[in-house]
């Protein structure tokens, strides 16, 4: 089992493995569990796994939307052939109306002013979602007579006002003191525009599987898509990050491992090498962390490089043999406690230049490797 023929195939022997057959049961079991419309959330490039192909999966499992951060992410998805319905979260200058009319593209409402901003332009059919904030003061207008006044002038100027939206700020916590104080300012909101909106949405992932409320009937999933939640629930994990032993040898008592020589063996050691680092997002402080190599827990030992990085083990693999950083057994999870983050941060700092190697069906479905097109 150590060297693989696909692996052969691969320019670059490490890569992120996405299981398409996990993320859409990932898709299935949100839309069944919490009998709501599903928004999937694909910013950042699809949270690193790599926007299109994840849209597509989404929608196959019955993603009633698709959501992204920015103008820029939403015209990837339409330029990568995506037709869905897809909303923006986060700014769009009130310049770029025509794009979003011309594209099909929903956008979420800043404040009132950039309501004021936006109708200097025709926005005849502008689909748009209200934004209330409720706590997290980052986006979104908090009072209910400027909510009032901001629908009136987007109905009057003949906007598509068919959504009506809050952010959690601590969904990840329990009990759900501010959620609930969130939750109700979002009724209060709701109830006081007393209007229809098609799409009426609070929970982000951790909120889909753990607040329960009879008001909303949309969730927006990011994380959740992927499988990491911060309560017990049996979605699936989607990502694993592999990589090869290109180089292992014997170091001697009393020798240095890489940059700074801040690792010393203690004894003759078994060093291999493995060709991933920092530049690849995997992060300096893994340094001192496990992998997982054919039935051995392996200890990352030195700093890690710019490129590469080395790890201490029994005994000597051969070249090609696979390093598991992220999967089976070694959680991302753990990994996210264990660098002090969160599991979004550590996907979405693999870039580009991780190969990408897609599970469909059980099987190898697609090797997307950006810098070779
Ligand atoms: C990113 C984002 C989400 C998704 O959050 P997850 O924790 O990844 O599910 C939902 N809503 C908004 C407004 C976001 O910006």
């Amino acid at each position: 089992m150590s060297m693989l023929g696909w692996c052969k195939s691969m320019l670059r022997k490490t890569w992120l493995e996405i299981n398409l057959d996990n993320l859409y049961f990932n898709c299935r079991y949100i839309i069944e569990h919490t009998h709501k419309k599903l928004i999937a959330i694909i910013k950042a490039n699809g949270y690193g796994c790599g926007d299109v192909e994840i849209a597509k999966v989404a929608l196959e499992a019955g993603a009633s939307m698709l959501a992204v951060s920015s103008l820029d992410e939403a015209m990837a998805l339409r330029n990568g052939g995506i037709e869905a319905p897809i909303l923006i979260l986060g700014y769009v200058d009130s310049m770029d109306a025509r794009i979003l009319i011309d594209n099909d593209i929903a956008t979420s409402v800043v404040s009132l002013d950039w309501v004021k901003e936006l109708v200097k332009n025709n926005i005849e059919g502008l689909k748009i979602h209200l934004k209330v904030d409720t706590g997290m003061n980052r986006i979104g207008i908090k009072d209910i007579d400027e909510l009032k006044e901001a629908y009136t002038i987007l109905k009057n100027a003949k906007a598509d006002v068919e959504g009506i939206f809050t952010h959690y700020a601590c969904s990840d916590l329990d009990p759900n003191i501010k959620t609930n104080d969130q939750f109700n300012k979002f009724k209060q909101a709701y109830e006081a525009l007393d209007a229809d909106f098609k799409y009426v949405h609070c929970d982000n992932s951790d909120a889909a599987i753990s607040y329960d409320e009879n008001i909303t009937n949309t969730v927006r999933i990011g994380i959740g898509l992927y499988g990491y939640v911060s309560y017990p629930s049996k979605l699936k994990r989607v990502i694993s990050l592999y990589t090869t032993i290109i180089n292992v040898k014997t170091v001697h008592e009393g020798e240095t491992i890489g940059y700074g020589a801040t690792y010393k063996c203690e004894h003759d050691e078994i060093i291999a090498t493995l060709p991933i680092g920092y530049a690849d997002g995997f992060i300096r402080r893994n340094s001192g962390r496990k992998v997982y190599v054919e039935g051995e827990y392996a200890t990352l030992v030195g700093r890690i490089c710019m490129d590469q990085c080395m790890i201490k083990l029994s005994k000597k693999y051969p070249v090609g043999t696979i390093v598991e950083l992220i999967g089976e057994h070694i959680k991302m999870e753990d990994m996210a406690n264990e660098l002090g983050t969160i599991v979004h941060e550590i996907i979405t700092n693999f870039n580009e230049r991780l190969t990408r190697r897609y599970i469909k069906n059980g099987k190898e479905y697609l090797i997307v490797n950006k810098r070779v097109v």
